[in-house]
């Protein structure tokens, strides 16, 4: 039967318990980090801050902030707080966007990383009675092996597949019964997309759940994913900075993510100027991390751009949520010198084409003036359509994404299967004008 939460005590604590629990761990880790980690001592000195300023979370706005910068500064050792010989793991980012940061885990980060993905995974209806298959990159990237970590201890039968190799992927799905897939949405897409073409229906497959994160996505690609698949699609979030996947996870209401607040404690800020935003504004989300040993990182920039959430959830757990986030605050493109996200685009192109689409977005300048391009591929269907239709389509593309955008784009579409596909991390946007 299934279970509805990992840790019903944690996941459904009054808010007021939650604080308490928050303010005498933020002590804690405070006093730890300022006698481990002389670079953040030196920048709270800096502030003027000492661990005797910290009584509670409401003092938490007097530390400092950190960055991606202060963690490329500090590479690679610079910001650990443990021993090495303490130490039992390292992980790596994706190096999405520049040079890879490393995060170190104790034997006890490794165990807390993966009580978040349990709890992920038992949000999204897995239980022991589950074939887990893990379709995230295995290796340096965070998300293989949180999922496959977390898949173990709620005692789903894991099935330690990697990304790439998706014939295979489908194969085994088939043979073995996988019951909940991880993987990057992308990839998931990409799953579908191939299962089809493999002359199969969601019929011929066990799948129920997917747990799919590491990106951006829109609710729209959802859609699309929960229909090829024929599951439920849950979001999961995090980054190798504050461990890896299982930050924050979808419940069953799939309306934003519960942050595991007991380890991490989230704030928003006005990106532009440092300042905390009150709860419901849209900014730059900063986690705290405030139970591990090893790479505790306090108030750390994430960049990424979100809203977090306090109501009531059906699901009746009390952990606070935030929005799917909209992508980077350096995921932006200011095109023409308007903010575009790959999400708002990929929000038209999927309502127009009822479809995931796959696309490219690409960015020039040539003189002063940027050059804005947006390649979408066709269908197979729609690449038999006569040239009328594609024309037409081509023209509402156009005026959908002006309207949203108010930027012209111009719009190109490609022949199916030209666009490549992601089996990790989707690459939508390509920028020339930062190569000169
Ligand atoms: P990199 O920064 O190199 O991509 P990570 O692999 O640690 O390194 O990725 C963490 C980042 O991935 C997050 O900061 C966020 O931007 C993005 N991310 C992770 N999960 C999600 C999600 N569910 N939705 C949107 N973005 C996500
Ligand atoms: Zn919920």
């Amino acid at each position: 039967m299934a279970v509805k939460y990992w840790d019903e005590k944690i996941e459904t604590m009054e808010l007021a318990e939650m604080k308490k629990l928050q303010s005498e761990r933020l002590v804690k880790q405070v006093k730890h980090v300022w006698d481990n980690v002389p670079y953040y001592r030196k920048k709270m000195e800096e502030k003027g801050v000492t661990p005797d300023d910290i009584k509670g979370i409401e003092d938490l706005h007097k530390l400092p902030f950190l960055s991606k910068a202060d963690l490329r500064d500090s590479y690679p050792y610079g910001l650990l707080a443990e021993p090495l010989k303490n130490c039992v793991r390292i992980q790596s980012t994706s190096g999405t966007t520049g040079k890879r940061v490393v995060s170190f885990y104790t034997q006890n980060d490794v165990d807390l990383w993966e009580e978040c993905v349990a709890r992920a995974i038992t949000a999204a209806g897995g239980t022991d009675e589950d074939v887990c298959q893990v379709a995230y990159g295995y290796g340096l990237f965070t998300g293989g092996a949180g999922l496959h970590g977390g898949s173990h201890k709620v005692g789903c039968l894991t099935l330690p597949m990697s990304s790439g190799n998706t014939e295979r992927q489908i194969q085994f799905m088939m043979d073995l019964g996988s019951t909940i897939l991880c993987c990057t949405p992308s990839y998931a897409a990409y799953i579908g997309e191939t299962l089809h073409e493999m002359g199969y229906t969601p019929d011929d497959i066990k799948l129920k759940a997917g747990i799919f994160g590491a990106e951006p996505w829109t609710e729209e690609m959802r859609q699309q994913i929960e229909k090829s698949l024929g599951i439920k699609a849950y979001d999961i979030y995090g980054l190798t900075e504050t461990s890896g996947p299982g930050v924050a996870f979808e419940c069953e209401e799939q309306h934003g993510m519960h942050i595991n607040e007991d380890h991490f404690i989230a704030e928003i800020i006005d990106p532009d100027t440092g300042e905390v935003l009150p709860e419901g504004s849209k900014g730059e989300l900063v986690f705290t991390s405030i139970t591990k040993e090893a790479f505790p990182l306090l108030r750390y920039r994430t960049r990424d751009i979100c809203v977090l959430t306090r109501g009531k959830c059906s699901c009746g757990r009390t952990l606070v949520k935030m929005t799917k986030p909209m992508g980077r605050s350096d995921d932006m493109l200011i095109i023409k010198g308007v903010n575009v996200f790959p999400s708002q685009i990929e929000t038209v192109l999927i309502k127009d084409f009822k479809a995931t689409p796959n696309y490219q977005i690409i960015v020039d300048r040539i003189g002063t003036t940027d050059t804005f391009e947006i390649k979408v591929e066709l269908s197979d269907d729609m690449f038999s359509d006569t040239i009328k239709d594609v024309v037409t389509l081509e023209k509402k593309l156009g005026a959908d994404i002006q309207q949203i955008l108010g930027i012209k784009a111009k719009i190109t579409l490609v022949e199916p299967k030209s666009i490549p596909r992601s089996e990790g991390k989707a690459v939508r946007v390509i920028d020339k004008r930062k190569l000169v």
